[in-house]
């Protein structure tokens, strides 16, 4: 651990300490390219602990995103609905397949996707809901579910930030046609670039092999379940060198304590920042009944901007990164371009301006209190 007088991150990357040896070990044997044996591992690993029909890992949730559009035959003309308060990838996905992105406004409680605006949203052009879980906690899959079933839309869930999140105790990613995971450096159980497609529709499962695999039907041939392979449709390289897979394999053997670390340090903010919700200085994250998260992300909510950047500029000051999230997709120049807004955009405008991210890895130790001790100084 580093000296007081060093800056507190915003994010370090967690490393268990093993995944040099899984690499070495991939080294020795030799095995470079994708679908080797820690991919193999990686595969049945999500599929048991998430109860996904089929779990694929690609490059990035970027990748899988895109993967994900063309499962879906997405084409130019079509509508997807989703947040305006997410990362680019969720949108570009959708938009490389010529579709335009419908963007509806987020609750002001959990900053998920407003589900009792999806429906004025919905055209005859709609053809899926992608509900992003935004800091791991998930959007009401019972309504986001009914709804896309009343009006034959596919579901693909961004549960980028939301693996080992659960909704009624069900993981994220799993109640939509598909899921995607992401294993950025960014994210809780991580790779440097990384992702992972969850496929719950088992008519997309053997597509989803293809698609992969640029197309062909190699992972058949790896079975020994055909005598080649050839091009079998449109396709892609969406997957990661088997180096990833060796790394992520490291982590996902300790997700678990990974997972339960963050949630620790979770609590402790949540418990430590309450006497300063009740004075009104801001509001913590609210975390709905149903809804078990996975410590990927704590916020602050401030009343309006000029407050949130004044406390944001004071803990910048005291050597602690503390930082704002996304500017709204349906302001940037892109999402003006290829998308359109349904409704106000009252919530998602708020939570661009008023949120703020405190640091949060795993082994924080006393850089909690201080970031909590920075927080009353201020207040006070
Ligand atoms: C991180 C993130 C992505 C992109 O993940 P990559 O693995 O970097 O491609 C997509 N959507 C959301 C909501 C994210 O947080």
């Amino acid at each position: 651990m580093k000296g007081r007088e060093d800056r507190i991150p915003f994010n370090r990357p967690h490393m268990t300490g093993k995944e040099l040896y899984n690499i070495a070990n991939s080294h020795f044997e030799g095995r470079l390219a994708g679908d080797g044996p820690y991919t193999e591992r990686c595969h049945r690993w999500l599929e048991k602990s998430t109860g996904a029909r089929q779990a694929l890992l690609t490059h990035s949730c970027t990748a899988a995103l895109e993967m994900a559009a063309l499962l879906l035959d997405i084409e130019p003309g079509d509508e997807v609905i989703m947040p305006s308060y997410t990362f680019v990838s969720t949108a570009n996905a959708f938009v490389l397949r010529g579709a335009t992105p419908v963007f509806v406004d987020i609750r002001a409680d959990t900053m998920n996707l407003d589900e009792s605006k999806i429906e004025a949203a919905i055209t005859e052009k709609t053809k899926a809901i992608v509900p992003v879980h935004y800091a791991g906690v998930c959007c009401d899959m019972d309504r986001i579910t009914e709804i896309a079933q009343d009006h034959d839309l596919a579901v693909v869930e961004d549960a980028a930030q939301a693996m080992m999140s659960s909704y009624r105790s069900r993981a994220a990613g799993t109640f939509g046609t598909m899921g995607t995971y992401s294993f950025h450096e960014t994210k809780n159980i991580i790779s440097g670039e990384g992702g992972a497609l969850l496929v719950n529709d088992k008519r997309y499962c053997q597509r989803a092999e293809i698609i992969r695999e640029k197309g062909t039907d190699r992972s058949r041939f790896f079975r020994h379940e055909v005598d080649k392979y050839t091009w079998q449709e449109m396709g892609s390289s969406f997957l990661p060198g088997e180096l990833i897979a060796a790394f992520l394999w490291a982590q996902m053997e300790e997700a678990e304590r990974i997972i339960l670390d963050r949630k620790t340090s979770w609590a402790f903010y949540h418990h430590h920042l309450k006497n300063m919700e009740d004075q009104g200085c801001f509001k913590r994250p609210t975390i709905p009944a149903e809804c078990d998260h996975n410590g990927h992300m704590y916020y602050l909510v401030f009343d309006h901007l000029e407050q949130r950047d004044k406390v944001m500029a004071h803990l910048n000051s005291k050597g602690i990164d503390a930082v704002f999230h996304y500017i709204p997709l349906h302001s940037s120049p892109a999402g003006q371009r290829f998308g359109r807004v349904s409704e106000a955009m009252v919530n998602t405008d708020r939570a661009s301006q008023c949120i703020l991210r405190l640091p949060l890895w795993v082994n924080m130790g006393w850089c909690q209190e201080r970031v909590c001790d920075v927080l009353e100084d201020f207040f006070s």
